[in-house]
C-alpha cells in the first residue's frame, strides 16, 4: 500500500514527521511521501523513522502556487503541486519555497490583526500552536481560534471565518503554476497536480490549464482524493489517459487537523516506479 500525501507539523499536519511514519506502518502502508507545504524540513527526521521502522518514504513537498487561467482576471485559482525526490537545496526551487513561507507568515499577521478586531487571539497565540520553522497557514489560526474557544475545531474555523470572502481572509505570494512545474523539473522532482477536482473547497482550473501544465512537464494527477466525486475520478481519469499523465491516489493525511485517514487511497507500485524513476533522488527503504 502506497500513500502519496501526507502532512506533520512542519506545516499543517498535527503529527511531527517520526510520528507520521508510525502512523503509516501502524496502518500496514509499504511506502508513504511526506509532502508538507512549501517545506521539506521534516525529511531529516521522517528518514530516520523510515529506516528504523522499515517503511519506504518517498520525500516530498506540496508546493503552493496560483494559476492564471480564471474567469476573473489578476486573481488565480490556488493550484497545489506535489513536487516528489527534488534536489531541495535547489536555488531556484528553494528561493520560491523560501519566499512562498515569508508571505505565509507576513499573511498570517495579517489576519491575525483582522481577526483580533473581533476574536481574543494575538500573534503569540499562533506561534504557540507551531514548532518553529512550520510553514504557517490558516489551520493554525483555526487552532489559536479553538484555543480562544470561540470555535469547535478546524472545519467550522474554516466555515465560518477563514473562508475566502470573508473580511478576515488574505491571501499569499505563490508561484504561477507554469512556473511552478517547471521549477520542479529544474530540481529533479516529479510534479503531480494535488487534488485538481476538490471544487467543494474553492475554485478550480479547467482541463484547458491541466493541459497546459502537461506541456510545462507536469508527470501526473492525483484522482483520488477524498476531496474527488465518483464522476470528477472518471474525468480526471479520462484526461489522464489522453495527456500521458500517470494517475496517484493519496490521503492527504493532517493528523487529526481533519479527519482524513493514513491510506485511506493508495497509489499503483508501477506508478511509484515510473515517479522514482523521474526522481532526482531515491525512495528511502
Ligand atoms: P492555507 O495553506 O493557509 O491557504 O490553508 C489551507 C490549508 O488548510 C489546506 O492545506 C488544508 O490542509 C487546510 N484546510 C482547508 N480546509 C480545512 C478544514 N475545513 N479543516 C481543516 N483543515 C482545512
Ligand atoms: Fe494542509
Ligand atoms: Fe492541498
Ligand atoms: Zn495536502
Amino acid at each position: 500500500m502506497i500513500d502519496l500525501h501526507t502532512h506533520s507539523t512542519a506545516s499543517d499536519g498535527t503529527d511531527a514527521p517520526d510520528q507520521v511514519m508510525e502512523a503509516a506502518a501502524a496502518a500496514g502502508l509499504s511506502t508513504v511521501a511526506l509532502t508538507d507545504h512549501d517545506t521539506t524540513s521534516g525529511w531529516p527526521a521522517a528518514t530516520a523513522a523510515a529506516l528504523r521502522l522499515g517503511v519506504a518514504l518517498v520525500r516530498g513537498a506540496e508546493i503552493s502556487a496560483l494559476s492564471s487561467d480564471t474567469a476573473t482576471p489578476g486573481r488565480g485559482v490556488s493550484v497545489h503541486l506535489l513536487s516528489y525526490l527534488h534536489d531541495p537545496d535547489h536555488p531556484a526551487l528553494l528561493a520560491e519555497l523560501t519566499r512562498t513561507r515569508a508571505d505565509r507568515e507576513t499573511r498570517a499577521q495579517r489576519m491575525v490583526e483582522l481577526l483580533a478586531e473581533d476574536f481574543p487571539i494575538t500573534w503569540e497565540d499562533v506561534l504557540a500552536q507551531t514548532e518553529p520553522g512550520t510553514t504557517i497557514g490558516r489551520p493554525h489560526l483555526a487552532d489559536a481560534l479553538v484555543a480562544s474557544g470561540r470555535v469547535r475545531d478546524r472545519d467550522e474555523a474554516f466555515a465560518t471565518v477563514l473562508r475566502p470572502g470573508t473580511r478576515y481572509y488574505v491571501g499569499h505570494y505563490a508561484p504561477a503554476a507554469v512556473a511552478a512545474v517547471r521549477a520542479v523539473r529544474a530540481a529533479g522532482g516529479v510534479p503531480v497536480f494535488a487534488h485538481p477536482g476538490a471544487d467543494a473547497r474553492g475554485r478550480i482550473v479547467p482541463d484547458s490549464t491541466i493541459e497546459e501544465l502537461a506541456q510545462a512537464g507536469l508527470a501526473g494527477l492525483e484522482v483520488d482524493h477524498r476531496d474527488h466525486t465518483p464522476e470528477m475520478r472518471r474525468h480526471l481519469r479520462g484526461l489522464a489517459e489522453a495527456l500521458g499523465l500517470l494517475v496517484t491516489g493519496s490521503s492527504d493525511y493532517h493528523g487529526t487537523g481533519k479527519t482524513n485517514r493514513i491510506g485511506e487511497n493508495t497509489t499503483a507500485p508501477d506508478v511509484l516506479e515510473a515517479i522514482e524513476a523521474q526522481g532526482a533522488l531515491e525512495v528511502v527503504r
